[in-house]
């Protein structure tokens, strides 16, 4: 497999966020045949969703990987699982949420995978992490990254950097510096 640069979301609303976060950082540290290239900075979201959930923690890394797509969502998933995710209501509440956001340039639409992701347009809680670690990331037809997030519609989520040190302190470990950035 050819080494392809990958955008991965994470999130979480159910117990200490950034805690799971933090770790899922760490463990996709570890991945085989992957390393990371960049981590955003932490953000806090108000959830979308069933009513009543608690606010989000999110943020996005850059993966170099040589898994194929459905390799890399079964190291996803298991991550999920391992973090005690249990899948109940559509967007209900979780511990921890992996998405595969962009892998390259490529478009996959199966019954497991749909990349890029198709909601990411729609969600500033996802492109402005995306922002901070690939801000020329372009995709399909959608238009640039400042443009989509100076929409109105995504100017209105509430979205605001949390800067956790757990998050910090793992993030300077993690990211290498952004000059391999495409
Ligand atoms: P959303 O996809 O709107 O963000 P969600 O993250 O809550 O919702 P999940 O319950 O985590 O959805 O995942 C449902 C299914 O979505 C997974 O079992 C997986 O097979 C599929 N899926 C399709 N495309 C992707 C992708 N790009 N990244 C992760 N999962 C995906
Ligand atoms: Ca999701
Ligand atoms: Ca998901």
């Amino acid at each position: 497999m050819p080494c392809i640069r990958c955008a991965i979301g994470l999130g979480g609303n159910l117990g200490d966020a950034p805690e799971t976060l933090t770790r899922a950082l760490r463990a996709l540290s570890t991945l085989r045949n992957s390393s990371v290239i960049a981590v955003s900075a932490l953000y806090r979201s108000a959830a979308i969703g069933p009513a009543g959930q608690p606010d989000y923690a999110n943020a996005a890394i850059l993966l170099d990987t040589r898994l194929s797509p459905w390799q890399l969502l079964d190291e996803l998933q298991a991550l999920e699982a391992a973090a005690g995710r249990v899948r109940e209501l559509r967007w209900g509440a979780r511990t921890l949420d992996l998405d595969l956001l962009l892998y390259g340039e490529q478009r996959i639409h199966d019954a497991r995978l749909t990349v890029p992701h198709p909601e990411m347009h729609r969600r500033a809680f996802v492109l402005r992490p995306l922002q901070d670690i690939w801000p020329q990331a372009h995709w399909s037809e959608a238009p640039d990254l400042v443009t989509l997030l100076q929409q109105p519609e995504l100017a209105q989520q509430v979205l605001q950097p949390w800067p956790e040190p757990r998050w910090l302190a793992a993030r300077a470990l993690y990211s290498t510096p952004l000059r391999s950035t495409p």
